[in-house]
C-alpha cells in the first residue's frame, strides 16, 4: 500500500537536493504534488521527473521569504487539487562561513529571511489551509545545525534552531486540530549545498567526500533519497503518534 496515496503534498525548495527526491518520493507513494522553488528550471525538471515516473505534479514558483508568494503557493495548490494533506518546508540557504564577528549583516539577514521567516510564512498558511480541510502533516528540514553549533555558521546555527523551536511551538498549538508537525535534522547530504560548505572549509583542498565523510559516524554522508524516505513516512498515516519531534537523520553524527 502506498504510505500517502491520494494526498496532496507541497514540497518547497524542490528545484534540487533533498526538496526533489522528497517531492519524487511522494509521487512514487502516491501524492498529487506541488513543486515549489525559487529556481524555475529546477523545478520544471522536478516536475518532469515525476511524470517519467508516473506521477502527477504541478510547479509553482515561490519564494518561502515573501509573504505574499507563500500565500500565492497556497492558494494554486488549492486551485489544482482541492486541498492541502502534506507539506515539507525545505527551501534554504547556507550563506558565507565566518566566525560571529566577522558575519557580514546581510548574511544573517538573508539566511534568517529564508531558513526561519520562511518556515514561519508556509508554517502560517498552510496550517490556515489545513484548518480548513481538517487536519494535515508538516515537516520542517533543519538540520544537525538545529541541534548543535558549528564554528563560522552562526546564522545558519541560529536559523535552524528556529525552525526546531517553531516545529515545537506549531505542533502544541494545532495538536488537537489534527495537525502534526516535525522537523528533521539531516547530517551531511549529498546536495550542492553540502559542496559550498566543504569548498568554504577547505578552499577546494579536500573534496566533499573526503572532507565530510570522516565526520560521520557510519563513515559517509547520507543520500537525498535516505532523507526523503524519513519525511515521507512522517507524513504517512504510519507516523500517527509522532508531533513535535525534532529527528536526526545524521548517520550518527549528533551521537558522538
Ligand atoms: P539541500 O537539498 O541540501 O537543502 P540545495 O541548495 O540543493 O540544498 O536545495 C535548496 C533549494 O532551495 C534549492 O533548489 C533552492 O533554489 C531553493 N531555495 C533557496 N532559497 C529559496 C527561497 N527563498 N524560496 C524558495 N526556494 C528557495
Amino acid at each position: 500500500m502506498p504510505m500517502v496515496a491520494g494526498k496532496v503534498a507541497l514540497v518547497t525548495g524542490a528545484g534540487a537536493g533533498i526538496g526533489r527526491a522528497t517531492a519524487l518520493k511522494f509521487a512514487a507513494e502516491g501524492a498529487k504534488v506541488v513543486v515549489s522553488d525559487v529556481n524555475v528550471e529546477g523545478g520544471e525538471e522536478t516536475v518532469a521527473m515525476i511524470g517519467k515516473i508516473g506521477g502527477e505534479a504541478i510547479f509553482v514558483r515561490a519564494d518561502v521569504s515573501s509573504s505574499k508568494e507563500v500565500e500565492h503557493l497556497i492558494i494554486k495548490t488549492v486551485e489544482a487539487y482541492g486541498r492541502l494533506d502534506c507539506a515539507c518546508n525545505n527551501a534554504g540557504v547556507e550563506g558565507k562561513i565566518a566566525p560571529l564577528a566577522d558575519q557580514p549583516d546581510d548574511n544573517f539577514d538573508l539566511i534568517m529571511g529564508v531558513n526561519a521567516k520562511g518556515t514561519f510564512l508556509c508554517l502560517k498558511a498552510e496550517i490556515a489551509q489545513m484548518l480548513k480541510n481538517g487536519g494535515g502533516v508538516i515537516v520542517n528540514l533543519a538540520s544537525v545545525a538545529g541541534l548543535i553549533g558549528f564554528p563560522g555558521l552562526s546564522p545558519y546555527v541560529a536559523s535552524k534552531h528556529a525552525v526546531n523551536g517553531l516545529t515545537k511551538n506549531a505542533a502544541l498549538e494545532y495538536a488537537k486540530q489534527g495537525i502534526r508537525v516535525n522537523s528533521i535534522c539531516p547530517g551531511g547530504i549529498d546536495t550542492r549545498m553540502l559542496d559550498s560548505l566543504a569548498e568554504q572549509s577547505t578552499g577546494g583542498a579536500q573534496s566533499t567526500h573526503e572532507m565530510m565523510d570522516p565526520l560521520h559516524p557510519i563513515g559517509r554522508i547520507g543520500t537525498p533519497e535516505e532523507v526523503a524516505e524519513l519525511i515521507v513516512w512522517l507524513c504517512s498515516p504510519r507516523a500517527s503518534f509522532v508531533t513535535g519531534a525534532n529527528i536526526p537523520v545524521d548517520g550518527g553524527y549528533v551521537a558522538q
